[in-house]
């Protein structure tokens, strides 16, 4: 901790460490509730799932082992038309986003009929779904203007689901709360201490003492909550995603693994990777990605590729969030997730009352460290 000034600062009531857009989703929540938040973020090139990923808006395949957290995302998503209104309102930007349904294209009967059977699983766990398998003449109805390749024989479609542009949302977020009176501090953390009921986190800009603490650094939490437990249950799933020159708007509805960006590129990603922190692009992977998307679009080999690039989303054990208290530690929450673009209308509306010491909403109440074996 080489640079760090030992200056004490305990004028901060509540201090989110990570401004990505789980940070950023709880940190608006909390200040459009009148609280003073100050939220600390890295301005250098540290683990930023936030700023590469796709921007769906997806609860179609997440997940049947896990029928609450499917749930939650389908109350994610239906809470965001308001959200997303709200947001332009406050901020003054207009956030670019589609609540069309999503798509996933199959090839072959074999994996049709695995969708049916998963889309029959879940609507009776559920209760209801909204959606169902089409044909691939109800697919060419829904995306006109896309040549499908031979081997597509239809598609799961979802009502729910969507596309936001997740760069746009991350930035409403942050201005809002700031025109909210947040705090917002550019500056690298590098460790967080707990003394006598507060928390000090230091940082390149000095030291920031608290009286509650939000952990939502994705994978830098590992680190940030050793304080209470040796290691937070979650790893690193590497995507790699490819760029593809921009075109008409020819994808009114998102379709998984290859989707057409609010500025008309085609992003291409199916990827999932658990090989550490290793964040290089591999020329043969970014093949088979790109033969992936062929299968489903085969006119994508006729264009340019302008751009790829790798991501690491943060990955719970289980698959399923983590919004927790720390064992011993009551005043301090941490917040990881796969999904945080889907769900941050959940965490803005429901993470803020759980950070300020109440409950989580039903659906979200077996989510926390105790199914990992911690007392919290
Ligand atoms: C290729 C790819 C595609 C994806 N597609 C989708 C999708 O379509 N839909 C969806 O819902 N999700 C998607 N995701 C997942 C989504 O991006 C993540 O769930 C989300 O970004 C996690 O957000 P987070 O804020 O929890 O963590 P992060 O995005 O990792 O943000 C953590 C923040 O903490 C800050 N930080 C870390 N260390 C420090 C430090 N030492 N000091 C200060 N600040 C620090 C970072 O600067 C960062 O801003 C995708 C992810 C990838 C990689």
């Amino acid at each position: 901790m080489g640079n760090i000034k030992q200056q004490s600062n305990s004028e901060h009531e509540i201090i989110i460490a990570g401004g990505g857009i789980s940070g950023a989703a709880l940190a608006y929540g909390l200040v459009a509730k009148g609280k003073k938040v100050t939220m600390l973020d890295a301005p250098t090139k540290t683990n930023k799932a936030s700023r590469t990923n796709v921007g769906l808006l997806w609860c179609q395949s997440k997940f049947l082992h896990l029928p609450d957290y499917a749930r939650w995302g389908f109350h994610s998503c239906n809470l965001f038309p308001e959200l997303t209104k709200e947001l332009e309102e406050v901020s003054g930007l207009e956030i670019p986003v589609n609540y069309t349904g999503g798509i996933i294209a199959c090839i072959g009967e074999n994996d049709y009929e695995s969708r049916r059977d998963y889309i029959v699983k879940l609507r009776e766990k559920l209760g209801e779904y909204p959606g169902g398998m089409i044909s691939r003449s109800e697919l060419e109805n829904k995306l006109p203007k896309i040549g499908f390749g031979p081997d597509v024989v239809g598609a799961a479609w979802c009502e729910d689901d969507g596309v936001i542009d997740p760069l746009a949302l991350l930035r409403a977020y942050k201005i809002a709360f700031c025109k909210l009176g947040g705090n917002l501090v550019e500056t690298l953390i590098h460790d967080v201490q707990a003394a006598d009921g507060s928390y000090s986190v230091f940082t390149d800009k000095g030291r920031m003492d608290c009286e509650r603490l939000v952990l939502a650094a994705g994978l830098a939490n590992r680190r940030f909550a050793q304080f209470a437990i040796p290691n937070v249950p979650i790893s690193a799933d590497k995507g790699q995603v490819l760029l593809v020159e921009r075109m008409p708007p020819v994808m009114p509805i998102p379709m998984l693994g290859v989707t057409q960006t609010f500025g008309g590129t085609i992003i291409i990603g199916f990827r999932h990777e658990f090989i550490g922190h290793d964040t290089r692009i591999v020329p043969e992977d970014v093949a088979t990605e790109g033969r992936a998307a062929m299968k489903i679009w085969p006119e994508l080999g006729k264009k340019r590729l302008i751009r790829a690039w790798s991501g690491l989303r943060v990955m719970p054990e289980d698959k399923q969030a983590i919004y927790s208290r720390l064992p011993n530690h009551p005043q301090v929450i941490l917040v990881n997730t796969h999904s945080a673009v889907t769900l941050a209308a959940a965490h803005t509306r429901h993470l803020p009352d759980f950070a300020l010491g109440g409950e989580l909403p039903d659906m979200a109440k077996g989510m926390s460290l105790k199914r990992f074996g911690y007392e919290c």
